[in-house]
């Protein structure tokens, strides 16, 4: 008998079950996939290191997590700075005075405001949604050029039926500052990210190819405590309906070339190309090989059984995750934790923090 048994190799089940170990505690962990790491796992190639689930850059605020993750793997000074390409023109991303001024033509940020301020007009109250709070942030050129078209594809909805937050991940700034972030801290680990991976789960038992969820009844009596990090929904068998998620497929191509579109990411903005990004793995850690890898990122509705990858927060997906949660507060010695448990757009500090949270309650 162990004292956890983690469901799933994430970031949320590696913090823990490291967290686990350094307290004495006994810890085994199962994963669906033939390879531990979630979304974060990478697979080398020509001596690059391809996200293989799309991106990956972190960046946080949180001080004590980026010491937390400098601990097992070196960071380098990577600043995520992607590039949207609309019909062939370029623009600077997140939307700031580079982006203004290839737009515009305008020189002052005052000027660049007044352009803002008058396109914001027809958006009077509080933003309800996705599309309201885009023209009330950038106005609407950049919504119409940069964010309709994007969104939409991303989302396989209208923008006006999309939650206002997620346009608020973006910065606004009226300097000439490419840095996608906000954040303090921001790099790639230096060799990859199953560098951090492998280094959390040193010392703990993985067995690879297993759902728990095939088989709950029998794996549950192999711990005392349950750590649960896949979707809440499969947990529970589907018994109030299903979440929804989005889902995304990615076309991976190796090029002979040493610099394909000098940036990691490219964003396609206009609604007519199927994916949203182009991802150049090299440049994550500014490669030097002959050869170069691009991956295009095609959003795709999501089929019960397909990888989850981003939950679909609206309000009815949300209602039926409180009922969810709600009975995963009374499942006696059973963790929900992670992206997928509680149903949230996490980036990767916040499930650092909440695995460190959780984990500290425990021990
Ligand atoms: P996951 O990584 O999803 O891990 C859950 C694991 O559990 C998986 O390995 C899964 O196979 C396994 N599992 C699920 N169900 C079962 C089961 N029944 N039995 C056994 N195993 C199971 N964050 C950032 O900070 N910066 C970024 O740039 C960024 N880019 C992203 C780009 C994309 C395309 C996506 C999808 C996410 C991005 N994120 C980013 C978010 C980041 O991936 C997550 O915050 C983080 O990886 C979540 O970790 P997790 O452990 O909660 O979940
Ligand atoms: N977005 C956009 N145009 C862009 C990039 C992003 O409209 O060129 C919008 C889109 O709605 C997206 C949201 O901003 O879902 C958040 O973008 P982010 O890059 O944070 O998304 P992620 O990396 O999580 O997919």
């Amino acid at each position: 008998m162990y004292d956890y048994l983690v469901v799933g190799s994430g970031l949320f089940g590696a913090v823990f079950a490291h967290e686990a170990r350094k307290n004495g505690k006994s810890v085994l962990m199962l994963e669906r996939r033939n390879h531990v790491g979630g979304n974060i796992y990478c697979e080398e190639l020509d001596g690059i290191n391809i996200h293989k689930y799309g991106a990956h850059i972190f960046h946080t605020s949180y001080k004590d997590v980026w010491e937390y993750v400098n601990q097992f793997v070196e960071f380098n000074n990577y600043v995520n700075s992607p590039v949207a390409n609309y019909k062939g023109e370029l623009y600077n991303l997140p939307f700031n005075m580079n982006t203004f001024t290839k737009l515009w033509g305008v020189v002052t940020p005052q000027e660049a405001a007044n352009r803002i301020a008058q396109q914001r007009t027809v958006i009077q109250g509080t933003p309800q949604n996705l599309e309201e709070q885009a023209i009330s942030l950038v106005g609407t050129d950049i919504y119409t050029k940069l964010i309709k078209g994007y969104t939409e594809k991303q989302w396989g909805c209208s923008c006006t039926e999309l939650p206002a937050f997620i346009i608020k991940r973006l910065p606004v700034r009226y300097t000439f500052d490419n840095n996608y972030f906000n954040d303090k801290y921001q790099g790639i680990p230096i060799g990859g990210y199953n560098k951090l991976i492998d280094a959390l789960l040193e010392g703990i038992e993985v067995r690879l190819g297993i759902d728990y969820n095939d088989n709950s009844a029998e794996y549950r009596k192999l711990a005392a405590k349950v750590v649960y990090t896949g979707p809440i929904d499969a947990y529970f068998a589907y018994s109030l309906g299903r979440l929804e998620y989005r889902g995304l497929r990615f076309e991976t191509e190796r090029l002979e070339e040493l610099n394909h579109q000098g940036v990691a990411v490219m964003n396609y903005t206009q609604r007519e190309i199927p994916y949203t990004r182009i991802i150049e793995h090299k440049h994550f850690e500014f490669g030097t090989q002959p050869v170069t890898y691009i991956t295009k990122e095609y959003p795709a509705d999501w089929h019960p059984g397909e990888e989850a990858y981003y939950p679909v927060n609206n309000d009815k997906n949300q209602q039926l995750y409180e009922k969810y949660a709600a009975r995963a507060k009374q499942e006696s010695n059973v963790i929900f934790g992670g992206r997928l448990a509680e149903y949230k757009y996490y980036d990767m500090d916040d499930v650092i923090k909440s695995a460190l949270i959780c984990a500290e309650k425990e021990f």
